[in-house]
């Protein structure tokens, strides 16, 4: 069985229950041992393997196991770090359970840093849970949701905006699931979006196979941004609590927090005109009805040309444009309303210092 170095004895003396060893297809990680894996789920043009990283850190101590992924879109990289840093930074010598930590899955699309699989641009998050004989993606996504995925008992699935656009760190999860809902309230964030999720993405069909998990959205593509990073961390260790996994670690209370579902208040709001948006107000800012958020205007600045974006109601600005230039019905932001209690709360945490950027 498994070799414990460093004296690491797991509470039932050395006889480790099948159950806590970690197996996938080719292989197997025994309690007490981490591993770093090249796992192939496919092959190039040149016949060479294309392989995913995953770091399997199996605790000493019986616990559940916990998959973070990341770039399932090529180019959202903030993830990516997020989950090196619990693999590689953390100190598992107390972990109570088992992590499998997959930074970088869409491999064909980090390397062309892009969004999607280069091969005629399919989604791999809407290929989930894939299929054997299936498309290219299909197959891809299914050796990941077979091997690493389905063993689970639990998921954190991190995105960021797609290209042009950024968002506050907040999670996305079906609520009506008991262990997605206690997942979501445990990871820390401020805004948590209930909803399913579209068919094919890893989130709902991990969720519909039993292994409940969450999406977290945090800032924008092509960029490493630490502060979204830390807070990220400060989810995961909050999260890692609540399951027990390091049980001397405790859930953190992010100060206050809106839990947005489909009948309340949001909407992205849409451009009407095409041509250069100047936005007057950022990524988590709290924004009045009426207030404008921001205008367009064409090339020679004309002042009766001039489009105005107000808000529609009351809300809190999840996401938004980075790249100044639209279309007409290109979103401009994503804007939620908040109950009375929530902005109170809200307000009073920024009235000490501003940090509306970091959010
Ligand atoms: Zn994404």
């Amino acid at each position: 069985m498994s070799d414990y170095d460093s004296g690491d004895e797991p509470p039932d003396g050395g006889s480790s229950e099948p159950d806590d060893v970690f197996t996938y297809n080719g292989g197997r990680v025994d309690p007490g041992e981490s591993a770093n894996i090249r796992y192939g789920i496919s092959e190039t043009y040149l016949g060479d393997p294309v392989r995913i990283p995953v770091t399997v850190v199996n605790g000493a101590y019986p616990g559940p196991t916990v998959f973070l992924s990341a770039a399932a879109h090529g180019d959202e990289l903030n993830g990516i770090e997020v989950v090196r840093e619990v693999a590689h930074d953390w100190d598992h010598s107390q972990l109570h359970g088992t992590l499998v930590c997959l930074p970088v899955m869409n491999v064909p699309g980090f390397l062309a840093q892009e969004r999607y699989l280069p091969i005629y641009d399919r989604d791999l998050n809407r290929s989930f849970p894939g299929r054997e004989g299936s498309t290219s993606a299909r197959r891809m996504a299914h050796r990941i949701f077979t091997n690493f995925i389905e063993p689970c008992d639990l998921g954190i699935d991190f995105h960021t905006s797609t290209r042009g656009r950024t968002n506050m760190l907040h999670v996305r999860a079906n609520m009506s699931d008991p262990t997605v809902d206690r997942l979501a309230k445990s990871f820390s964030s401020n805004v948590v979006i209930a909803g399913r999720g579209p068919a094919g993405t890893l989130r709902r069909e991990a969720t519909d196979a039993g292994v409940p998990t969450i999406t977290v959205e945090m800032g924008e593509a092509h960029r490493f941004q630490r502060t979204l990073i830390d807070r990220a961390l400060t989810g995961v260790a909050s999260a890692l609590a609540e399951f027990g996994c390091h049980p001397d670690s405790s859930v953190h209370w992010p100060g206050w927090r809106t839990i947005i579902d489909d009948d309340d208040e949001k909407t992205w709001l849409r451009a009407d005109a095409g041509g250069i948006v100047d936005m007057k107000r950022g990524r988590g800012a709290l924004v009045e009805e009426g207030e404008v958020i921001c205008t367009i205007t064409n090339p020679f600045k004309e002042e009766d040309e001039v489009v105005t974006v107000e808000a529609p109601f009351t809300g809190l600005i999840v996401g938004v444009l980075e790249n100044p230039v639209v279309y007409p019905g290109n979103p401009l932001c994503h804007l939620v309303g908040l109950s009375p209690d929530t902005r109170t709360a809200l307000q009073r945490e920024r009235r000490p210092e501003s940090s509306q950027s970091e959010l």
